[in-house]
């Protein structure tokens, strides 16, 4: 079978290997899809800080069972699965105390072990998810990201009855600001420098759209959810000038989750966060509830995925498709690669 290998920063090469029997406990899944994520992208371009090469990629995927190994009872050959690609070591302090997903020795499938980007994959069958029958492959593929977005939502208040920001109207973003309206939130402000992707997530129903090229955002703000400001800003961009409006537009005394992935170390205006008591929650991958919800979020309709998913690409054209998403930044928002 062929095997995605990027062996140095932009450069994808693809190997002939041996497709690997399960075992005991194990599944092999043929991939049907794979979409490519922000996070790929830094490791396109070499600056995703915790990935080295070479490096097969795709953790964002959806696939059909072909075979079961002995002992697997939750999944049946047939079924479009997703897989969960995290490997934990299941002894250290935040595995051993409920948060195996920010595990010290916490390796991702994709980034630093083997991602999914080939046309067979085996895993243990723990880690890999029954889609409900109705879903399709590329909803399938954006489970990941959307538990992405669940997670991030969980390490505060509860959306519920919140009027809240939410920096940058990227998949993940728009995912979040999504989840955020799923889970109850009573107003979502985007915002982003693309107006295309504005124009999506006003399409999916999030309520106000920002340009921070064209309106002061602190005006913004206070015009959408009066002089109260937000009760919650989520930063999806992962750069400085986003995390400084962030910090700055706070109102005193809530949280700022920070979602994005940052490339580069921003410099940011810590004396405000001391200063307004700003707390600042880190956010990173999920567990297996935060994949149920996200699987939930999408069957009961809450969550639009179709306008998101803006291009296709085959296999064997990984390279063009990141070529095509350094070019179409701002008109490219979920990128798929299809194995079917
Ligand atoms: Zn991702
Ligand atoms: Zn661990």
């Amino acid at each position: 079978m062929k095997q995605q290998v990027m062996t140095e920063p932009g450069k994808i090469i693809f190997k002939d290997v041996p497709i690997i029997e399960p075992k005991v406990g194990e599944v092999l899944i043929k991939i049907q899809r794979i979409g490519v994520c922000g996070s790929d992208i830094h490791v396109n371009h070499g600056k995703h800080p915790y990935t080295s090469y070479p490096v097969t990629q795709g953790h964002e995927v959806s696939g059909v069972i072909e075979h079961c190994g002995f002992g697997v009872t939750d999944c049946a050959v047939g079924d479009l699965v997703t897989i969960q690609p995290q490997v934990v070591c299941g002894i250290c302090y935040p595995c051993t105390h409920g948060a195996y997903h920010i595990c010290d020795d916490l390796k991702v499938m994709g980034f630093q072990t083997t991602g999914m980007a080939s046309e067979f994959f085996t895993c243990d069958a723990d880690r890999v998810l029954k889609l409900p029958d109705d879903m399709t492959p590329d909803e399938g593929a954006m489970v990941e990201p959307v538990a992405v977005a669940c997670h991030a939502l969980s390490r505060s208040i509860d959306p519920k009855g919140k009027k809240i920001v939410v920096m940058g109207a990227g998949p993940i973003g728009n995912l979040v600001g999504q989840a955020a309206k799923g889970l109850g939130a009573e107003s979502v402000l985007i915002t982003d420098l693309s107006d295309f992707r504005l124009g999506l997530a006003k399409e999916v129903g999030l309520d106000h759209t920002v340009n921070p090229s064209r309106q002061d955002l602190g005006d913004a703000i206070v015009k959408a959810f009066g002089s109260d400001k937000a009760d919650l800003i989520l930063e999806c961009v992962g750069v400085q000038s986003t995390m400084e409006a962030a910090i700055t537009n706070a109102r005193k005394g809530t949280d700022i989750i920070v979602v994005g992935v940052f490339g580069d170390r921003p410099l940011v205006d810590l004396g405000l966060v001391q200063d307004h008591e700003i707390r600042l929650i880190g956010t990173a991958m999920y567990q297996t509830c935060d994949y149920m919800q996200a699987i939930e979020l999408i069957e009961k309709g809450s969550i639009q995925l179709e306008p998101l998913m803006t291009d296709h690409f085959a296999f064997e054209d990984y390279e063009k498709a990141y070529a095509y998403l350094d070019e179409a930044k701002d008109r490219a928002m979920k990128v798929f690669i299809d194995l079917d």
